[in-house]
């Protein structure tokens, strides 16, 4: 029971990663709150709780935060997962819209979520922040514009953060999985998919699961020296 009585919010968790990692917690003893802008399939875990929050939108964040709060008393640990590509231009193809998107979901997604969720763990003497950022948020990648750009903004940020509070008890890490199957991954091109997989030294995708024990370990005391740091999950395609 790595997260017995911690309380939790992994935003994108009506599928892929973000599900897994709900699951994954409540497993370890956590209460889970489980965000989505989509409506998720029953949890399979007790403890797993669905709760409507669209990441672009500081009032929803507030209002989720709001309601943990007043139940709980607290957040111990917050995964800013949620995610999209949208779309694999480079900067000179991309439409305005899709990279207004892609930075709003991806970044000033984790963004609003720091933002609402420290002032929450000031006050109970600390936690844990993990933001998903890529492989693609450390190594460049040809097309995917605002993806990478997005990614590469959620490391730094991560890193901010984690600087920034660490005298308030409050951790903050960057997890950076490789090639993971999840419904992102289906909805992309299956030539991106070979060709990135052509490129992963494991020879095969992760699991969503892979990714969560990452994410469990970094939101557990087990991790109590570890901020700032990036948490590189991707079968060997950043270690070329
Ligand atoms: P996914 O599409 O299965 O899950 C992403 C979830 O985010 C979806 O359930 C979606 O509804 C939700 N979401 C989208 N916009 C949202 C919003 N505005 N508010 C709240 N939720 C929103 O994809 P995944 O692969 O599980 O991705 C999870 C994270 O991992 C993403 O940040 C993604 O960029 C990152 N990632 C994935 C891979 C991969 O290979 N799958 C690789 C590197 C990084």
């Amino acid at each position: 029971m790595r997260l017995q009585h911690k309380i939790a919010l992994v935003t994108g968790a009506a599928g892929g990663i973000g599900r897994a990692t709900a699951e994954r917690f409540a497993e370890e003893g956590a209460i889970v709150f489980a965000a989505d802008v989509r409506a998720a399939e029953p949890y399979e875990a007790p403890g797993v709780t669905f709760v409507e929050l669209d990441v672009t939108d500081e009032p929803q964040w507030q209002r989720v935060a709001g309601e943990i709060v007043s139940e709980h008393g607290r957040i111990d640990v917050l995964f800013n997962n949620a995610g999209i590509v949208k779309a694999y231009d480079g900067v000179a193809e991309i439409a305005l819209e899709d990279w207004r998107q892609v930075i709003d979901v991806n970044l000033n997604g984790v963004f609003y979520g720091c933002r609402t969720v420290i002032p929450v763990m000031r006050e109970n003497g600390g936690g844990s922040i993990i933001n998903t950022s890529s492989i693609w948020g450390i190594a460049g990648a040809a097309g995917v514009a605002a993806y990478t750009a997005s990614k590469a903004a959620v490391r730094s940020l991560s890193k901010n953060v984690a600087l920034t509070y660490i005298g308030e008890g409050i951790r903050c890490n960057s997890i950076h999985p490789g090639l993971i199957a999840t419904p992102l991954i289906d909805a992309q091109d299956d030539d991106v998919t070979a060709a990135v997989l052509a490129q992963t030294p494991i020879g095969r995708l992760g699991t969503p699961r892979e990714i969560a024990n990452g994410a469990l370990f970094l939101a557990s005391d087990e991790a109590s020296y570890v901020t700032g740091a990036e948490l590189v999950i991707d079968g060997g395609y950043t270690a070329q």
